[in-house]
Formats: structure tokens, sequence, C-alpha cells
């Protein structure tokens, strides 16, 4: 790590939420608007927190426009800085810059944090009509190995090679969050989706890792699914899953998957998770460069991963009002933004909420 690790909270519970929200004191989170659409969303958010009341102080912190020679990205080391002092962020998408060496600032900031579990909730929408009205799944993607430890190189011409990474360690950590998340959010059932039947040792090692887990855990059901018949299954019935567990990639793939049965992009939010409650929530979306700065972008998926920090800081008074109030704007179906049909702006759609907080 090229970052001091002055991380000393340290707790015994390990994925205990990090400040019990006494209801008094104002809680101050980083901000990353991001690139693209980011900024847009960003402003509805705060001006939803606002009209809420919700006792939270923005650090906002923005992507630079040159490395810094700190942390090898353009994230700045005071951002990635802010982020650990105060435990909690949200973050906008963010471009992954085009020129060699510059690491992904998404990679970046998972690695250089720790954030190694993913947390993607995928609930129908009430009211904004799909295929399903009865999703409701959880992907939990691991978020720092796998195919995405960057270790390509080209063996000799015409062939290349790409390493997969799998760690005991990192497969143990995550399979204990999604068991834990399971058994604290009234879950049932950890699915485990792998492809070991070919990759023996790399998916085998991961299955190896949820099995162990899944012992301490005797009250929630485990099963172990492929991942091609699990795709089928999920589009076929998603309400035959409820925790899924996996490596990276597969996870990136399915939770888009997830997104795509409940209405698409715009809506689908998510959590980076580590250690002793440090969490930075973002939408599974990127920066749609197609529609920035054109006041088109729905902001729901920021919106309800900002519901998902509240919730992490047991704000959840907070988090039920604004999470109702999102659901109501899009039951109402009046101020839906061009992704779910509608014609209303990204303004609009945001005054619609706060007036229905
Ligand atoms: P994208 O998610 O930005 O866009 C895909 C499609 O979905 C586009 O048509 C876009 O207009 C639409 N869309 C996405 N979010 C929307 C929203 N909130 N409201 C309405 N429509 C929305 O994916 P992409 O085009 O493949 O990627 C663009 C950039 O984003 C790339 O630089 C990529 O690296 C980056 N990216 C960043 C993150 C992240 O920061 N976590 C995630 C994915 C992609």
């Amino acid at each position: 790590s090229t970052m001091p690790n002055d991380k000393s909270t340290a707790t015994s519970g390990k994925f205990m939420q990090r400040r019990p929200y006494s209801g008094e004191t104002t809680v101050t989170a980083t901000l990353f608007p991001g690139d693209g659409i980011g900024p847009e969303i960003a402003v509805s958010v705060k001006e939803i927190f606002k009209a809420a009341q919700v006792p939270i102080e923005w650090e906002e912190h923005f992507v630079g426009k040159t490395v810094d020679p700190r942390t090898g990205s353009f994230l700045t080391w005071e951002s990635m800085e802010s982020v650990r002092r105060n435990g909690i962020g949200l973050k906008g998408p963010m471009a992954t810059p085009i020129g060699k060496g510059h690491k992904s600032l998404n990679l970046t900031l998972r690695k250089e944090l720790g954030l190694y579990a993913n947390v993607r909730p995928c609930l129908s929408i009430p009211g904004y009509k799909t295929r399903y009205d009865n999703v409701d799944l959880v992907t939990i993607r691991e978020n720092t190995e796998g195919e995405y430890s960057g270790l390509e190189h080209q063996v000799v011409k015409g062939v290349v090679e790409s390493l997969k990474i799998i760690t005991r360690q990192a497969s143990l950590r995550v399979a204990e969050y999604a068991f834990h998340y399971a058994q604290t959010h009234g879950r049932k059932r950890v699915s485990a989706i792998h492809k070991a039947n070919i990759m023996k040792k790399t998916d085998g090692l991961f299955l190896q890792c949820c099995r162990e887990v899944a012992e301490k855990y005797p009250d929630i059901l485990y099963e172990e699914v492929i991942i091609d018949n699990c795709c089928m299954m999920l589009v076929k019935n998603p309400s035959l899953f409820d925790v899924l567990c996996m490596p990276n990639l597969y996870g990136d793939i399915i939770s888009d998957l997830c997104a795509g049965l409940i209405g698409g992009l715009g809506l689908t939010p998510s959590g980076n998770i580590g250690d002793n409650g440090l969490a930075l929530m973002e939408a599974v979306h990127g920066t749609a460069p197609d529609i920035a700065g054109k006041n088109m972008a729905n902001p729901t998926a920021l919106l309800l991963s900002s519901v998902m920090m509240l919730q992490h800081l047991n704000m959840n008074d907070k988090a039920d009002l604004i999470h109702k109030a999102i659901l109501q704007t899009i039951a109402e179906g009046k101020y839906l933004t061009g992704d779910l049909g509608g014609k209303a702006g990204t303004t609009d759609y945001t005054k619609a909420v706060i007036d229905n907080l």
C-alpha cells in the first residue's frame, strides 16, 4: 500500500456498524460526486437529505485532474484519508482514465481502503412494472481479486494469459460477510455461485471456504449452484434465490442481470464494505457519458445507495423516510426519468421526491 494506515478504531465486532447513532450528533460523511452524471445525481442526494433534515455533513472530494504520486491514481491522498477518517462515504461513478500506468479509481479505492465485499441488493420497485414483481435478491461479490487482479500478459505472439487469483483469506472473509449479512438481515439462504466443475482449483477453493463458513451458521441454508444454471434460474424464477455469494467477475455480471430484472441500472444501489464498519456506498451504474450534463439521469440508484448508507449508520428513521418517498414517487409515475419511460428531468424527479417526504 502507498498509503499510511492510521486506522486505530479496531473493535471486536468485525462487521459492526461503526458508530451506533445516538440521535444527537451530526455525522460527517465523505462524498465523491464523481464524473459524468455523478455531480447531477449527487446534487439530488444533497437536496433530498437537506429537505429530510438528515444530520449528515458532507465532506466533498472531487477526482483530481492529475495523478497524485501518493496514491498512484487520480484520487488524492486527502480524499482517501477522508473516507478512512469518517469511516463512511457515498460515491458517484468515476470514469476510468485512459492512460497507461494509472490505476482504475474504483480498484484503487477498493484496494487501498480494504473494501472487500460488494453488496448489491436488488428489490422489485412496487409500481414499476417489469416481468417479475417479487424480486428480492442480494448479490455479495468478492471485491479484491479473482479475474480483477490485473495480471495479464502476452506469452508469445497470438497467445495471452490472464491470471485469476483466488485466496483462502479473501474467500473466507467475503463468505463470512455473506453469512453475517444473511443472519442480520433476516435472510434464510446463501447460495455460493461457482464454476468449480471446470475451474477446479480456483472456484474449488472459493467453495471450500464457503462450506467452512456455512458450518458456523447452522440456521442459514447453504447451497452451491453452478453459474450457468444460476443465470437460467434467475431469468426463469428469481424468487428461487435469496443471498448469492460469488467471486469477483461472476458478481459483476450476475448483479447486472439482477438489475435488469427490476428495471435497469438507474435503480440499483450497492455498498463496498471493509472491516470495522468502513463502508463506501455507490450506484452500480457508471458515468453515463451519453446523458451527462443534460438533466436526464435517474438519481434513484445513488439515492438508494445513500439510504443504505443511512441504514449502515443506524439512522433508520431517515432511511425509511427517504426510501418511502422514492418508492411513492416511482409508483405515482408522474415524474419518471427517461430510463423508466418518463419525461421528467433529474431536477423534476428530485423535487417530486422532496414533495413526498
Ligand atoms: P454506464 O452505466 O455509465 O451506462 C450504461 C447505460 O445505462 C447508458 O446508456 C447510460 O445512459 C445508462 N444509465 C446508467 N446510469 C443511468 C442513470 N442513473 N440514469 C439513466 N440512465 C443511466 O456504463 P458504461 O457506458 O459502460 O460506462 C461509462 C463509464 O463509466 C466508463 O468510464 C466506465 O469505466 C465507468 N464505470 C464506472 C463505474 C463506477 O464508478 N463504479 C461503474 C461502471 C462503469
